[in-house]
């Protein structure tokens, strides 16, 4: 009884349809709802509950397609690495209700200062992913540094309480051959010196260490006395 998607059909004509017809519209109606279905139980298995930006378990397979599109299309592929500055202390202060909604915020924050083709990750607790295809290091920082501000500079009304949530960034671009793991390493470096340069931070991640010359890494030969 509940509905679950609408199938239109029109014609100029009228009486234009038979009882044949509605037979046939009602036969594709309904053998769209299991894929309907199917998508949508796809999507919620995807989705973090309380901020309903993709979950953590998402992650790996969509930067595994994201950088396959990207190496195809050759267009550049950036990543920001978010976590919530003291988030701890906001439960501690306020409650943990509290913290659900400046979660909640800092996810509609980050939509409004982002493009609609970007992928949200919620990773986990108060740590974010920002997928950005088509994105170069460059723009990649700007859009960090956008993120940065709009949570930085307008605090947090639950309530009573006025909440200044600042966030660390760390902004990694994909250098077309590097592993997910590496991508992602350097990313949650970055942010990780965000933080210890004081927070509330933007930081771009170093570039990956080029592999040592063929010779230089070659098993020592082991000494044979
Ligand atoms: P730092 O600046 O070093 O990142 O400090 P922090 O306090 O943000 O980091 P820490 O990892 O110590 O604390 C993270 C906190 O996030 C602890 C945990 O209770 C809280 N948290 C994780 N998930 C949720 C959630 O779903 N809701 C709420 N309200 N709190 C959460
Ligand atoms: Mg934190
Ligand atoms: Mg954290």
């Amino acid at each position: 009884g509940v509905p679950i998607g609408v199938l239109s059909g029109a014609s100029p004509e009228v009486g234009a349809f038979s009882a044949t017809d509605e037979l046939l519209a009602r036969l594709l109606a309904n053998c769209s709802v299991p894929p309907i279905q199917r998508t949508r139980l796809e999507r919620l298995a995807v989705t973090d509950d309380l901020t309903l930006a993709y979950n953590g378990r998402y992650l790996a397979s969509r930067l595994l397609e994201e950088m396959e599109r990207s190496r195809r299309s050759k267009a550049p592929l950036s990543l920001l690495w978010m976590d919530l500055d003291h988030f701890k202390l906001v439960n501690d202060s306020h409650g943990h209700p509290v913290g659900d909604e400046v979660l909640r915020v800092f996810v509609e924050r980050v939509r409004t200062a982002t493009s609609r083709v970007d992928i949200l990750v919620r990773r986990g607790g108060e740590e974010f992913v920002l997928l950005m295809p088509a994105t170069a290091a460059a723009q990649a920082k700007v859009i960090a540094e956008r993120v940065r501000s709009s949570a930085a500079d307008e605090p947090v009304v639950v309530g009573d309480a006025k909440i200044r949530q600042t966030v660390s960034i760390g902004v990694a671009t994909w250098d077309g051959a590097e592993s997910p793991g590496s991508l992602q390493a350097r990313a949650d470096e970055a942010m990780y010196f965000a933080k210890q340069r004081g927070r509330n931070r933007v930081e771009t991640a170093r570039e990956k260490r080029k592999r040592r010359a063929k010779a230089a890494t070659a098993p020592r030969a082991t000494r044979s006395t």
